[in-house]
Protein backbone atom coordinates (compact mmCIF):
# COMPACT_ATOMS: atom_id res chain seq x y z
CA UNK A 1 0.00 0.00 0.00
CA UNK A 2 1.38 3.48 -0.64
CA UNK A 3 0.95 5.77 1.82
CA UNK A 4 1.08 9.38 1.36
CA UNK A 5 2.24 11.52 3.76
CA UNK A 6 -1.66 12.44 5.19
CA UNK A 7 -2.30 9.20 5.37
CA UNK A 8 0.90 8.57 7.06
CA UNK A 9 -0.10 11.02 9.71
CA UNK A 10 -3.92 9.78 10.20
CA UNK A 11 -2.66 6.10 10.50
CA UNK A 12 -0.07 7.68 13.46
CA UNK A 13 -2.46 9.10 15.37
CA UNK A 14 -4.72 5.84 14.93
CA UNK A 15 -1.58 3.87 16.23
CA UNK A 16 -1.33 6.45 19.08
CA UNK A 17 -5.09 6.46 19.85
CA UNK A 18 -4.28 2.47 20.48
CA UNK A 19 -1.75 2.72 23.20
CA UNK A 20 -3.43 5.27 24.80
CA UNK A 21 -4.85 4.74 28.28
CA UNK A 22 -8.86 4.49 26.57
CA UNK A 23 -10.94 6.89 28.07
CA UNK A 24 -12.82 4.77 29.94
CA UNK A 25 -11.78 2.02 31.83
CA UNK A 26 -14.07 -0.48 30.18
CA UNK A 27 -11.90 -3.48 30.13
CA UNK A 28 -8.51 -2.77 31.62
CA UNK A 29 -7.95 -4.06 35.24
CA UNK A 30 -7.62 -1.31 37.62
CA UNK A 31 -6.03 -1.53 41.34
CA UNK A 32 -8.41 -0.49 44.27
CA UNK A 33 -6.74 2.25 45.73
CA UNK A 34 -5.54 1.59 49.61
CA UNK A 35 -8.06 4.58 50.31
CA UNK A 36 -11.26 5.32 48.73
CA UNK A 37 -11.25 8.49 46.80
CA UNK A 38 -13.04 11.51 48.24
CA UNK A 39 -14.15 14.78 46.51
CA UNK A 40 -13.53 16.96 48.94
CA UNK A 41 -14.56 20.58 47.58
CA UNK A 42 -12.41 23.39 48.03
CA UNK A 43 -12.95 27.37 46.73
CA UNK A 44 -10.31 29.94 46.19
CA UNK A 45 -10.88 33.13 48.58
CA UNK A 46 -11.37 35.52 45.69
CA UNK A 47 -13.85 33.64 44.28
CA UNK A 48 -15.80 33.07 46.85
CA UNK A 49 -18.58 35.50 48.38
CA UNK A 50 -18.29 38.00 51.13
CA UNK A 51 -16.79 40.74 52.73
CA UNK A 52 -14.39 39.34 55.00
CA UNK A 53 -12.88 36.25 55.59
CA UNK A 54 -15.28 34.82 58.16
CA UNK A 55 -18.27 35.49 55.47
CA UNK A 56 -16.51 33.91 53.01
CA UNK A 57 -16.32 30.71 55.12
CA UNK A 58 -19.65 30.78 56.41
CA UNK A 59 -20.55 30.75 52.69
CA UNK A 60 -18.81 27.92 52.17
CA UNK A 61 -19.06 26.05 54.82
CA UNK A 62 -22.83 26.52 54.33
CA UNK A 63 -22.57 24.70 50.93
CA UNK A 64 -20.18 21.66 51.95
CA UNK A 65 -16.81 22.82 51.02
CA UNK A 66 -13.92 21.95 53.35
CA UNK A 67 -10.92 23.87 52.00
CA UNK A 68 -10.19 27.42 51.01
CA UNK A 69 -7.20 28.28 48.97
CA UNK A 70 -5.79 31.81 49.85
CA UNK A 71 -3.54 33.83 47.46
CA UNK A 72 -0.17 33.58 48.55
CA UNK A 73 0.43 37.66 47.73
CA UNK A 74 0.49 39.12 51.83
CA UNK A 75 -0.24 36.23 53.36
CA UNK A 76 2.78 36.03 55.73
CA UNK A 77 0.70 39.13 57.09
CA UNK A 78 -2.57 37.29 57.56
CA UNK A 79 -1.43 34.06 59.31
CA UNK A 80 -3.06 35.27 62.59
CA UNK A 81 -5.82 36.22 60.59
CA UNK A 82 -6.64 32.94 58.69
CA UNK A 83 -5.80 30.77 62.47
CA UNK A 84 -8.91 33.10 64.11
CA UNK A 85 -10.90 32.86 61.39
CA UNK A 86 -10.48 29.01 60.75
CA UNK A 87 -10.44 28.08 64.67
CA UNK A 88 -13.72 25.72 65.57
CA UNK A 89 -14.67 25.42 61.85
CA UNK A 90 -14.59 22.11 59.71
CA UNK A 91 -13.07 24.12 56.58
CA UNK A 92 -9.35 24.23 56.22
CA UNK A 93 -6.88 25.31 53.98
CA UNK A 94 -6.49 23.24 50.81
CA UNK A 95 -3.35 24.81 49.30
CA UNK A 96 -2.22 28.74 48.23
CA UNK A 97 -1.94 29.90 45.32
CA UNK A 98 1.29 31.18 44.23
CA UNK A 99 1.68 35.00 44.99
CA UNK A 100 5.35 35.28 44.98
CA UNK A 101 7.80 37.59 42.87
CA UNK A 102 10.89 36.52 41.23
CA UNK A 103 11.13 34.04 38.46
CA UNK A 104 12.78 30.63 39.33
CA UNK A 105 13.95 29.28 35.91
CA UNK A 106 15.32 33.19 34.98
CA UNK A 107 18.47 33.41 33.09
CA UNK A 108 18.79 36.65 35.57
CA UNK A 109 20.34 35.25 38.93
CA UNK A 110 18.51 38.09 40.92
CA UNK A 111 15.24 37.03 39.54
CA UNK A 112 15.85 33.18 40.88
CA UNK A 113 17.16 34.49 44.01
CA UNK A 114 14.46 36.81 44.49
CA UNK A 115 12.01 33.81 43.91
CA UNK A 116 13.98 31.51 46.18
CA UNK A 117 13.62 34.21 49.28
CA UNK A 118 10.09 35.17 48.16
CA UNK A 119 8.36 31.17 47.49
CA UNK A 120 10.48 29.96 50.64
CA UNK A 121 8.19 32.87 52.75
CA UNK A 122 5.04 31.80 51.43
CA UNK A 123 5.70 28.02 52.27
CA UNK A 124 6.44 29.09 55.65
CA UNK A 125 3.25 30.80 55.95
CA UNK A 126 1.42 27.86 54.43
CA UNK A 127 2.72 25.36 56.68
CA UNK A 128 1.48 27.80 59.89
CA UNK A 129 -2.18 27.68 58.44
CA UNK A 130 -1.70 24.02 57.67
CA UNK A 131 -2.08 24.39 53.57
CA UNK A 132 -1.29 21.01 51.54
CA UNK A 133 1.24 23.06 49.50
CA UNK A 134 1.38 26.23 47.80
CA UNK A 135 1.64 26.66 43.87
CA UNK A 136 4.30 27.29 42.04
CA UNK A 137 4.99 28.33 38.18
CA UNK A 138 8.08 27.72 37.24
CA UNK A 139 7.82 30.44 34.59
CA UNK A 140 5.01 32.11 32.49
CA UNK A 141 5.59 32.65 28.98
CA UNK A 142 8.11 35.48 28.23
CA UNK A 143 9.64 34.88 31.76
CA UNK A 144 12.76 33.05 30.91
CA UNK A 145 15.18 33.30 27.70
CA UNK A 146 16.26 29.87 29.02
CA UNK A 147 15.45 26.33 26.21
CA UNK A 148 13.57 23.52 27.57
CA UNK A 149 16.44 21.55 28.39
CA UNK A 150 18.39 24.25 30.07
CA UNK A 151 15.04 24.98 31.95
CA UNK A 152 14.11 21.65 33.48
CA UNK A 153 18.17 20.97 34.59
CA UNK A 154 18.16 24.50 36.55
CA UNK A 155 14.02 23.63 38.15
CA UNK A 156 15.98 20.32 39.26
CA UNK A 157 18.84 22.19 40.64
CA UNK A 158 16.68 24.54 42.59
CA UNK A 159 13.88 22.79 43.76
CA UNK A 160 15.48 20.51 46.78
CA UNK A 161 16.15 23.32 48.51
CA UNK A 162 12.44 24.43 48.34
CA UNK A 163 11.25 21.19 48.64
CA UNK A 164 13.30 20.81 52.04
CA UNK A 165 12.21 23.92 52.96
CA UNK A 166 8.37 22.81 52.58
CA UNK A 167 9.17 19.95 54.35
CA UNK A 168 10.34 21.69 57.34
CA UNK A 169 7.04 23.85 57.20
CA UNK A 170 5.09 21.26 56.70
CA UNK A 171 3.63 22.05 53.71
CA UNK A 172 5.05 21.25 50.15
CA UNK A 173 5.82 22.45 46.33
CA UNK A 174 3.11 21.92 44.29
CA UNK A 175 4.49 22.59 40.49
CA UNK A 176 1.29 23.80 38.25
CA UNK A 177 1.39 22.85 34.77
CA UNK A 178 -0.57 25.38 32.52
CA UNK A 179 -1.57 25.83 28.84
CA UNK A 180 0.49 26.47 26.45
CA UNK A 181 -1.14 30.21 26.12
CA UNK A 182 0.12 30.98 29.12
CA UNK A 183 3.46 28.83 30.06
CA UNK A 184 4.62 26.73 27.19
CA UNK A 185 7.46 24.88 29.59
CA UNK A 186 5.11 22.80 31.36
CA UNK A 187 1.78 22.38 30.07
CA UNK A 188 0.90 18.51 31.14
CA UNK A 189 0.72 16.79 34.25
CA UNK A 190 2.92 13.87 33.18
CA UNK A 191 5.89 15.66 32.84
CA UNK A 192 5.15 17.51 36.29
CA UNK A 193 5.18 14.24 37.90
CA UNK A 194 8.54 13.20 36.01
CA UNK A 195 10.33 16.69 37.37
CA UNK A 196 8.77 15.55 41.11
CA UNK A 197 10.55 11.65 40.64
CA UNK A 198 13.34 13.55 39.28
CA UNK A 199 13.19 15.46 42.36
CA UNK A 200 12.82 12.74 44.79
CA UNK A 201 11.94 15.44 47.80
CA UNK A 202 8.76 14.92 49.22
CA UNK A 203 8.28 18.32 49.62
CA UNK A 204 7.97 18.68 46.12
CA UNK A 205 4.72 18.25 44.51
CA UNK A 206 2.56 18.44 40.96
CA UNK A 207 -1.62 19.56 40.68
CA UNK A 208 -3.44 19.29 37.65
CA UNK A 209 -6.73 21.74 36.54
CA UNK A 210 -9.14 20.88 34.42
CA UNK A 211 -9.54 24.29 32.09
CA UNK A 212 -5.43 24.13 31.53
CA UNK A 213 -5.77 20.15 30.86
CA UNK A 214 -8.86 20.94 28.68
CA UNK A 215 -6.23 22.28 25.86
CA UNK A 216 -3.21 20.47 26.38
CA UNK A 217 -4.43 16.28 27.83
CA UNK A 218 -5.55 13.62 25.45
CA UNK A 219 -7.16 11.74 28.35
CA UNK A 220 -8.11 13.53 32.12
CA UNK A 221 -8.58 10.48 33.65
CA UNK A 222 -4.67 9.35 31.99
CA UNK A 223 -3.08 12.49 32.94
CA UNK A 224 -4.49 12.38 36.69
CA UNK A 225 -3.27 8.81 36.71
CA UNK A 226 0.37 9.56 35.18
CA UNK A 227 0.38 12.00 38.48
CA UNK A 228 0.49 9.54 41.37
CA UNK A 229 1.08 9.41 44.26
CA UNK A 230 2.77 13.48 43.25
CA UNK A 231 -0.87 14.69 42.60
CA UNK A 232 -1.53 16.68 45.61
CA UNK A 233 -4.10 19.43 44.20
CA UNK A 234 -6.79 20.27 41.63
CA UNK A 235 -7.80 22.94 40.30
CA UNK A 236 -11.82 23.17 38.20
CA UNK A 237 -13.37 25.70 36.41
CA UNK A 238 -15.81 25.34 33.50
CA UNK A 239 -14.43 24.01 30.20
CA UNK A 240 -14.78 26.51 27.60
CA UNK A 241 -14.41 30.11 29.22
CA UNK A 242 -13.23 29.00 32.90
CA UNK A 243 -16.00 30.30 34.84
CA UNK A 244 -18.18 28.10 36.76
CA UNK A 245 -18.02 24.44 36.74
CA UNK A 246 -21.58 23.74 34.60
CA UNK A 247 -22.28 27.35 33.07
CA UNK A 248 -20.50 25.99 29.59
CA UNK A 249 -22.28 23.32 27.51
CA UNK A 250 -21.20 19.98 28.02
CA UNK A 251 -18.84 20.53 31.50
CA UNK A 252 -17.78 17.35 31.82
CA UNK A 253 -15.28 15.79 35.07
CA UNK A 254 -16.99 12.24 34.60
CA UNK A 255 -13.11 11.05 32.74
CA UNK A 256 -11.00 12.84 35.45
CA UNK A 257 -12.93 11.99 38.54
CA UNK A 258 -12.21 7.94 37.49
CA UNK A 259 -8.57 8.90 37.32
CA UNK A 260 -8.65 10.78 41.15
CA UNK A 261 -10.72 7.67 42.26
CA UNK A 262 -8.16 5.31 40.77
CA UNK A 263 -5.31 7.28 42.46
CA UNK A 264 -7.65 6.86 46.14
CA UNK A 265 -7.27 10.63 46.28
CA UNK A 266 -7.71 12.09 49.52
CA UNK A 267 -6.73 16.03 48.88
CA UNK A 268 -8.98 18.89 47.26
CA UNK A 269 -10.75 20.52 44.32
CA UNK A 270 -10.77 23.56 44.31
CA UNK A 271 -12.08 26.26 42.37
CA UNK A 272 -10.55 28.84 40.13
CA UNK A 273 -12.83 30.54 37.97
CA UNK A 274 -14.95 33.50 37.37
CA UNK A 275 -18.94 33.07 37.08
CA UNK A 276 -21.70 34.16 34.49
CA UNK A 277 -24.13 34.26 37.23
CA UNK A 278 -24.42 35.69 40.82
CA UNK A 279 -21.92 33.26 42.80
CA UNK A 280 -24.11 32.74 45.50
CA UNK A 281 -26.44 30.58 43.52
CA UNK A 282 -23.93 29.32 41.06
CA UNK A 283 -21.03 28.21 43.59
CA UNK A 284 -23.95 25.77 45.05
CA UNK A 285 -25.43 24.41 41.38
CA UNK A 286 -21.27 23.93 40.77
CA UNK A 287 -21.28 21.53 43.75
CA UNK A 288 -23.99 19.63 43.09
CA UNK A 289 -23.57 19.09 39.59
CA UNK A 290 -19.40 17.94 40.62
CA UNK A 291 -21.37 15.71 43.22
CA UNK A 292 -23.66 14.00 40.78
CA UNK A 293 -20.53 13.60 38.08
CA UNK A 294 -18.17 12.07 41.40
CA UNK A 295 -21.58 9.68 41.60
CA UNK A 296 -21.04 8.42 38.21
CA UNK A 297 -17.54 8.04 38.36
MG1 LIG B 1 -4.89 26.75 38.18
Amino acid sequence: MKVNRRDFISLSAVAGAMTAIPATAKGIELPDPKQKAKLRLSCQEGVAPGGSLNEKLDFLEEHGFTGIEPHGGGLPGRVDEYKKALRGRDIKVSAVCAGFSGVIISEKESSRKEAMRSIKEILTASGEIGAVGMIVVPAFNGQTALHHKESRELLLELLPELGDHAQKAGTSVLLEPLNRREAYFLRQLAPAASICRDANNKGVRMMGDFWHMTWEETSDMGAFISGGEHLKHVHIASRKSRKMPGEDEGDNYVEGFRGLKVLGYQNYVSFECGSKGDRRKSIPAAAKLLREQWAQA
